[in-house]
């Protein structure tokens, strides 16, 4: 299987790519953000670019590890007729980014375009309040390989995508996903709109296309639409190339050179992408990829981390970071940037951890109280009674007293079933309220029944 993705999301700017109007769509009631220009009404001349929009163009192309092309950028028009587009054509740009990279595979050009209008088929209505609204366009090579991948490249995309703020989330996402077998005619499906539906999309036509090879028919070039309530795909036109749209320079706009200084300010500012990042945490803090990956999931955990491990050992901060934070943001549902958790709290209770003021049993009861908490987690510590390694011979009391109380256990373990020493290091913990030390618990418990 060969495919190619052409990833279509809305760029993060207050106003449409070639007017005044807003781009808060969605809240606003139909038709209502609008004016001549986003009508496309005759007569009306598209304002000068959004340099905003480009400039978050430029600043996505650049995560995306592509070169810039510094010659002049213009807007061509591209002509198909359909309700949601007045005009007859969509503003789209030359490309801006070329031969970036992401997670292996190549990406092949970057560019900017306006969106079409909301057109409703079953209604016969059109919204045009999304009409002019900025897309960034990414295509890729036809380098992925199963949906599997597809769908890991989409969901890494969009965390860049999200990481930049530049660009709006998956809610903006529409995907044509061209796929081919065997060297066979390429089929695009359009009208994807979800990181799950390309996976859904490609895995019915991947089998589709099977059968009809099978059969010993041919797959036709032809353009196909992906229906999210069927979950199948179904046939829109034959064959569709780049002639078809009877691309032209768009006369009504300016050509625009990208200066260096431009290039040089969003290198500046820009947050460098995840898959940079996990990389670079990899070879700077000695962890493995899986905690990269986890610490660089969300760009306010990422640069946490990168505060605590300057009092913190990092691999010790990765590793309770990755297991029990991120256990417990799961369990609330909640993100690292709504939790309330500081990179200066997370610093206090690693700090208590290394110091073996508390146990990890401890750790990890404390770390559940600390979203939305007022209280440091030193004072949590105190408050559940938690603050300080119980002493060995607290621990024997507690070991002897839980084999008095549970002979039944002790019974079940000495004659074979070693998993009741279990219930009995449960007892262990609840008589030194979890400041017990798990390992040595066990190994007092073993020596003392034996
Ligand atoms: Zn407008
Ligand atoms: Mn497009």
């Amino acid at each position: 299987m060969m495919c190619g993705l052409e990833i279509h999301v809305q760029l993060e700017t207050d106003s449409k790519l070639f007017c005044d109007c807003p781009t808060n769509y969605q809240d606003a009631p139909a038709n209502t953000n609008i004016c001549p220009v986003c009508l496309n009404q005759p007569g009306a001349k598209p304002h000068p670019t959004n340099e905003k929009a480009l400039e978050n163009a430029i600043m996505i192309a650049l995560m995306l590890n592509c070169e810039i092309d510094k010659d002049v950028i213009y807007f061509m028009r591209k002509h198909y007729d359909y309700p949601d587009l007045p005009s007859g054509y969509q503003r789209t740009s030359v490309p801006i980014g070329i031969k970036g990279e992401l997670n292996g595979i190549r990406i092949r050009e970057i560019h900017a375009e306006e969106d079409p209008g909301q057109y409703k088929p079953d209604r016969g209505t059109v919204n045009f309040n999304r009409s002019g609204i900025p897309l960034v366009e990414i295509v890729t090579e036809p380098d992925i390989k199963s949906p599997t991948e597809a769908r890991n490249f989409l969901k890494e995309l969009i965390r860049v995508l999200q990481y930049s703020g530049a660009a709006r989330g998956e809610g903006t996402m529409r995907a044509d996903v061209n796929i081919s077998i065997n060297g066979g005619n390429r089929v695009e499906m359009k009208n994807v709109n979800s990181i799950k539906g390309a996976y859904k999309a490609l895995n019915y036509e991947l089998i589709r296309q099977k059968n009809m090879l099978r059969r010993g028919v041919e797959v036709k070039q032809e353009t196909r639409a992906y229906v999210e309530a069927t979950q199948r795909t179904v046939a829109m036109r034959l064959k569709e190339d780049a002639d078809d749209y009877r691309f032209i320079t768009d006369p009504d706009l300016p050509p625009m050179k990208i200066s260096d200084e431009t290039i040089e300010r969003i290198l500046k500012t820009m947050p460098e992408a995840p898959h940079n990042k996990v990389k670079r945490f990899i070879e700077e803090y000695g962890i493995d990829e899986e905690s990269a990956k986890v610490l660089t999931s969300e760009l306010d955990l990422a640069i946490a981390y990168e505060e605590i491990v300057k009092e913190i050992e990092p691999k010790f901060a990765a590793k309770w970071m990755r297991d029990e934070l991120k256990r417990v943001l799961s369990y609330n549902k909640l993100d690292f940037s709504d939790s309330g958790i500081s990179a200066k709290d997370l610093i206090e209770f690693l700090g208590m951890l290394q110091a073996k003021e508390i146990t990890t049993k401890a750790g990890q009861r404390i770390i559940e109280q600390m979203p939305n908490n007022d209280k440091s987690p030193k004072e949590i510590a105190e408050e559940m009674g938690l603050l300080g390694v119980v002493k060995e011979d607290e621990v024997l009391a507690a070991v002897k007293q839980a084999i008095e109380e549970n002979p039944k256990a002790v019974e079940d373990y000495l004659s074979g079933q070693k998993a009741s020493i279990n219930f009995l290091v449960g007892q262990v913990m609840r008589l030194t309220r979890g400041k017990a030390d798990p390992g040595e618990t066990v190994k007092l418990l073993r020596e003392n029944i034996e």
